[in-house]
Parts: C-alpha cells; structure tokens; sequence
C-alpha cells in the first residue's frame, strides 16, 4: 500500500501530481447542472449556500460554466457541513429568532 511514497519523481503524470497534493490542494465540490446534464467540479467560490430557518429553505447554488444556468439544490445537512467546511460563503436566510 505504500509502494507511492516515491512521490517526488521527475515526469510524473499530472494525476499523480494531484494525488500528491491532495491534502493541500483547494476544495472542490462536484456538480452537475439539470438543464444541460454537464457535470464538473466547482471551486469553493463557485458556490453559494442559503440556510433557511428549515431544511426545505436551506439549498446551495451556482452558476453551470456550461451552459449559464443559475441552478439551485437543496442541501441537506451533511451538504450544508461539506460546503460550510470547504470555505463555501453562507447566507443564512432566517432574521427572526
Ligand atoms: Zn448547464
């Protein structure tokens, strides 16, 4: 299992090169768009996060790079966790406590 630990070798593939900066490398959240069916990886900017005051208000969104569309999802609380800790900017909808 550790036969990779030769990781600093010249001409390695890009692939490798990702598997070996994995733990420092931006956060990204993989998306796919409704409207096209394209499917891509989104960079913690790329999206946004609205929390309502229930899960039915509470959904992220982005812009599809290939076709425009503004999607939006709905994020349950797992989703909401993974963007909130990837650095994702929140909006949270519910003033009225
Ligand atoms: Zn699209």
């Amino acid at each position: 299992m550790s036969e990779s630990a030769t990781s600093a070798v010249p001409g390695m593939t890009v692939a490798s090169a990702f598997a070996g900066m994995r733990s420092v490398a931006p956060v990204v959240f993989k998306a796919g768009c409704p409207d096209c069916r394209g499917r891509f990886e989104l960079a913690a900017s790329a999206l946004r996060l609205a929390i309502g005051a229930t899960s039915r208000t509470t959904f992220y969104s982005f812009t599809c790079p290939d076709c425009g569309a503004a999607v939006r999802k709905p994020a349950g609380e797992r989703i909401v966790e993974l963007l909130t800790g990837g650095g994702v900017s929140t909006l949270r909808l519910h003033s009225a406590l």
